[in-house]
């Protein structure tokens, strides 16, 4: 395994962390994915106290490892709150909860939309007086809004470290790691296989658009591959699901120049493929005054069509108007052709046309989310 810094922590970290999300059955299924992943050299395990029992899961399966605690990191995250003093409470009882002194890594759990960064920065001298008590040790935040707002986040220089969805289908927050590097803060990348186009079942399509490589390797070779990232997340239910990862511990020379003809040619194919309904991600249409998140929604079409990743659209796409802040937007049925949008996008496209068909490929029934995403 290898391992990186973690940005402005410090601290040595695995290239792949153990997210502790699938693992809340018992505390014997938790400790035998934490033996195994201890094994494999992941020095990293991270919780969230809004994942029921996990942070007392693993408290007990450290206490039954005995691994030693200045080689582990930990991380657990709580939600942003209107009173800073319930922040506090929060953290406290995660400290508590996961029996340890001090928590190595403290990250508010979603800070998607502007009041939570309001909210964030308001608890901070609050937080502040715990870190400098050892409570915890490091900020940071996770996020699944806007870039914008992640890049306010992180040009506050409140935080040490940065949670955010980034794949080799979903590019969307480049700006982001570029930002989040320049200020050394450790970049933690979430669900790299799910989120990141369930890569663990790909359509036979998808498979032959990366050959020579499985779509599952050439996404993570373009992760490992960027130095600036410091580690992905890889969210085990069963201690052998981590043994995928035996091909990638120590995968991160730069990429081949097949690999990157390979990553080029994905981007050709889906050019070639959606031809003038290609939407190239600008993000230039927006606002839409339905609230419906054309982007997104359009390169769910995007890679339906052209990778006939149909399962993944339609994971995705259900979950508009089903998982509220954590997955914002209105489904492409409720335009209303408007017309506000068409102007704004430089490519011309029938966005009212595009969205509607969307829907009809992807809806069904709904599908809330779970912690895991
Ligand atoms: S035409 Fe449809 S998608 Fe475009 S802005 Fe209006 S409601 Fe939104
Ligand atoms: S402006 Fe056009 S190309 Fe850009 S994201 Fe919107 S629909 Fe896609």
């Amino acid at each position: 395994m290898h391992y990186r810094q973690y940005g402005r922590t410090g601290r040595l970290i695995s290239r792949f962390s153990l997210g502790l999300m699938r693992c809340l059955d018992s505390a014997a299924q938790l400790e035998a994915v934490l033996d195994a992943a201890w094994r494999l050299g992941i020095n990293h395990f991270e919780t969230a106290q809004s994942y029921g029992p996990s942070e007392a899961y693993l408290a007990q399966a450290l206490h039954s490892l005995q691994l030693p605690r200045d080689q582990v990191i930990i991380t657990t995250k709580i939600l942003p709150d209107r009173d800073p003093q319930q922040m506090v409470e929060a953290v406290l009882r995660s400290r508590d909860r996961l029996g340890i002194d001090s928590i190595d890594c403290l990250a508010l759990h979603g800070l998607n939309q502007p009041e939570h960064l309001q909210q964030a920065i308001a608890a901070l001298p609050a937080l502040q007086t715990l870190q400098a008590e050892g409570v915890f040790q490091h900020l940071g935040f996770s996020s699944h809004g806007d870039r914008e707002l992640i890049l306010e986040a992180i040009a506050t220089d409140a935080f040490d470290f940065v949670s955010l969805h980034y794949y080799l289908l979903f590019q969307r927050h480049a700006p982001v790691i570029e930002a989040a590097a320049a200020k050394n803060l450790g970049i933690f990348i979430i669900s790299p296989v799910d989120k990141g186009g369930l890569l663990h079942q790909p359509s036979a399509q998808l498979i032959e658009d990366c050959q020579p490589f499985s779509p599952l390797a050439l996404n993570y070779r373009f992760l490992l591959s960027d130095r600036r990232i410091t580690t992905l997340s890889f969210g085990a239910a069963k201690a052998e699901e981590l043994a995928v990862l035996q091909d990638f511990v120590d995968a991160d020379q730069p990429l081949s120049l097949e690999e990157a003809e390979a990553i080029a040619r994905l981007e050709q194919v889906r050019q070639q493929r959606l031809g003038r309904d290609y939407c190239q991600q600008c993000y230039a249409c927006l606002p839409c005054p339905e609230a419906i998140n054309i982007p997104e929604v359009l390169r769910l079409r995007n890679l339906a069509i052209a990778h006939d990743m149909q399962a993944y659209g339609r994971y995705r796409y259900r979950m508009f108007e089903n998982a509220g802040h954590w997955f914002p937007g209105q489904r492409g049925s409720r335009c209303t052709d408007c017309g506000d949008c068409l102007p704004r996008c430089p490519h011309h496209l029938p966005i009212a046309d595009l969205v509607r068909d969307a829907d009809q490929r992807l809806a069904g029934a709904p599908r809330r989310r779970l912690w895991g995403d």
